[in-house]
């Protein structure tokens, strides 16, 4: 018997684990996904926002601001990497320098302190890419841009390490409660008891709640944002993450600058029926062009690798959605956690367990929780003499398995086989950058599989691509009698 089960391992059930993981209590994460990380927190902008331009007074808007500050200490416990950019919302003419004014009313009853206004000539200094149009410019120095993945995977480590219990490819199929216990249960066939359920399943948050609940308050519609990404070579045309105005579709089609180097142009915003789809289209993708042509003169276009698609789960309740079900006690919502769900992460965590949940549940704190993940650093950041060393203690260092981003087989083999491990070629390319680079896995994929079938001693028919149904092979074509 579990005292809490969290349903669903993006962002904000890795965030909840680590959290409950605080506590004298006995905890399980389960994920229908093989891996965590792989719906909404897959595919974003990676955005740090600074709060500037949610609804005052509600939940996004407290909880970003927060969220933004706590990221200090989650980069420091949990080794993971933030790229302090700060961002530039742009005006074009006087009618849209008014609306920067009228936000920065918003961002000022959002209690962001940061902020000031710059000429085009001011701003142009610090980005000489920047539209020629722009007439006006609303800087913003406490965005910033993480790699929301790694902070996903560096929190349910943690959690895993101070004892929670995560299961992979576990779909929660129904939900009953009798005599204060929930039974859920998993894949149609095994049931897990707990005494609190804590529903994290972002776009289908509502589906979890329709199990439980006769009358859910709230219905998720997803809203579809794609996006182009620009190869490392372009590593310094923009410096800062540059909005135009929000409208009432979000914050709009954006340049951001990421972590490794790479810039994102996108996303737009569309309403779609399905929420396991996540597809770019022709539109969509002719729109995010058009768009970002206002930001930057000179895009290099010829630097796209890839595009992508994500998924929002926007509620029909215009805020967050984090509380205690009206009709079923101890159920907990976690829903509606849209943009800027990453940024409020650790907030919301903060938040659910410390204002909601502890007020009437008393568990004690754990006096041994470690909130320390080391990470070993990149081998080619390396300097050469301990490269060299790390290579005579581990001949797989000398092995390079992704050309572009430089991994070794170590790397590979330490992500097959690390705490929270994986064995799909996503998985591998999602913790270690191998296939992420500029011919998108052409060279290394195939090394990925073997390592993998080798590692985990696996038939190469049974190595997936990402989710549990993408295998690689059909079958073999040249079987020896
Ligand atoms: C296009 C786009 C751009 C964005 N940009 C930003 C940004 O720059 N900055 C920012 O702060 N925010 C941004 N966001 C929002 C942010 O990505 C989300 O708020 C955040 O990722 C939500 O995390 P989550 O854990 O709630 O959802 P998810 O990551 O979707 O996790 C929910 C998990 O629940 C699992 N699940 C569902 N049903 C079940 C079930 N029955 N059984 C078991 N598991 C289940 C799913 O498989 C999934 O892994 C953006 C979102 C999108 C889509």
């Amino acid at each position: 018997m579990y005292d809490y089960i969290v349903v669903g391992a993006g962002i904000i059930g890795s965030f909840i684990a680590r959290e409950l993981s605080k506590y004298n209590l006995k905890a399980l994460v389960v994920e229908k996904e093989n891996d965590v990380a792989n719906v909404q927190t897959l595919a974003n902008s990676a955005i740090l926002h600074s709060g500037h331009n949610p609804k005052p007074n509600t939940l996004k808007s407290k909880l970003c601001l927060l969220g933004n500050k706590l990221y200090d200490e989650v980069e420091s416990e949990l080794s993971i990497p933030i790229l302090r950019t700060g961002a530039y919302v742009l005006a074009h003419n006087n009618e849209e320098e008014k609306k920067l004014d009228d936000l920065v009313v918003t961002t000022k009853q959002n209690e962001v302190t940061e902020f000031e206004f710059l000429s085009f000539d001011e701003a142009v200094k610090y980005e000489p890419n920047l539209a020629k149009t722009v007439t006006k410019v609303l800087s913003l120095p406490t965005t910033s841009v993480t790699y929301p993945w790694e902070v996903a995977f560096a929190c349910m480590e943690n959690a895993i390490l101070n004892g929670v219990e995560f299961r992979k490819n576990s779909e929660v199929t129904n939900i009953t409660k009798t005599d204060d216990i929930f039974k859920i249960t998993i894949n149609n066939t095994d049931i897990a008891e707990a005494k609190h359920l804590i529903n994290a399943a972002g776009v289908k948050a509502d589906d979890i709640a329709e199990m439980i609940e006769r009358n859910v308050e709230y219905k998720i519609t997803p809203r579809i944002g794609e996006y182009f990404v620009l190869d490392k070579r372009v590593k310094g045309f923009i410096n800062h993450v540059l909005y135009p105005l929000p409208t009432n579709l979000g914050k709009g089609v954006l340049l951001t600058p990421q972590v490794h180097g790479n810039i994102l142009i996108g996303p737009n915003s569309k309403f779609v029926d399905d929420k396991d789809r996540a597809n770019n289209t022709t539109d969509g993708l002719r729109y995010v062009k058009d768009n970002a042509v206002l930001l930057a003169d000179n895009l290099p276009f010829n630097e796209i690798i890839r595009s992508f698609a994500g998924v929002r789960s926007t509620s029909n309740q215009e805020d967050f959605i984090i509380r205690e079900s009206n009709e079923v006690s101890g159920f907990y919502h976690v829903a509606g956690i849209d943009s800027p769900g990453l940024t409020a992460a650790p907030a919301i965590a903060n938040y659910l367990l410390n204002k909601i949940m502890m007020v009437h549940e008393k568990y004690d704190t754990k006096c041994n929780f470690n909130p320390k993940r080391e990470k070993l650093q990149e081998f080619h950041t390396l300097p050469n003499d301990q490269q060299n060393e790390l290579i005579k203690q581990d001949s797989s260092y000398a092995n390079i398995i992704c050309k572009c981003e430089r991994i070794t087989e170590k790397e590979v083999i330490d992500a097959i086989n690390g705490p929270l491990g994986s064995s799909s070629i996503k998985g591998i390319k999602k913790r270690t950058r191998a296939g992420a680079g500029l011919c998108q896995g052409g060279y290394c994929e195939e090394k990925v599989y073997k390592l993998i079938a080798r590692e985990t001693k696996s038939s190469p028919l049974d190595i997936v691509y990402d989710s549990q149904k993408s295998n690689l092979f059909v079958s073999e074509s040249k079987v020896k009698k």
